[in-house]
């Protein structure tokens, strides 16, 4: 399908949705999380990849990944203009997601990454939570937290 945008036309449009996306996405969790009764989070807090929300006393870290941004598999379409363009910048975003886990894992935390889309099944995103919770900090294997 062609753009019905021109180029920087485009990057204008991309960078609104991101922005306001996000916002939207967080409140929508906030409300989420309000509504199951699930207390104690954070936002904004110093950690690798800047998690949306953080359990501090489980180890819990939470994204909401856009399905655009971070490539959803039901509806990360890539533009069709500017193929190489947005294949870097995309990719780029998948390695930075895959490292941030990485990094937050090798600190204890648990990564529970939301896609935007999955929001609309509330239920479902409060029993995840819930299960991440009770599980608490990763232990023993490849993630296991060194004290030194
Ligand atoms: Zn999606």
């Amino acid at each position: 399908m062609a753009d019905v945008f021109s180029r920087s036309k485009r990057s204008e449009v991309m960078a609104a949705v991101r922005s306001r996306g996000n916002q939207a996405t967080e409140l929508r969790l906030i409300t989420i999380l309000r509504a199951a009764g699930l207390t104690g989070w954070r936002r904004q807090q110093p950690l690798p990849g800047r998690p949306d929300f953080i359990f501090r006393h489980a180890r819990v870290a939470v994204f909401v990944d856009g399905c655009f941004w971070h490539g959803c598999p039901l509806h990360g379409r890539r533009p069709a203009t500017r193929k190489a363009f947005w294949d870097r910048k995309l990719d780029r975003n998948a390695a930075r997601d895959r490292e941030v886990n990485r990094l937050l894992r090798r600190r204890g935390w648990r990564v529970v990454r939301i896609w935007e889309h999955a929001l609309k099944a509330a239920p479902r995103v409060a029993a995840r939570l819930r299960a991440a919770l009770r599980a608490g900090p990763l232990r023993g294997g490849v993630y296991q937290v060194r004290t030194r």
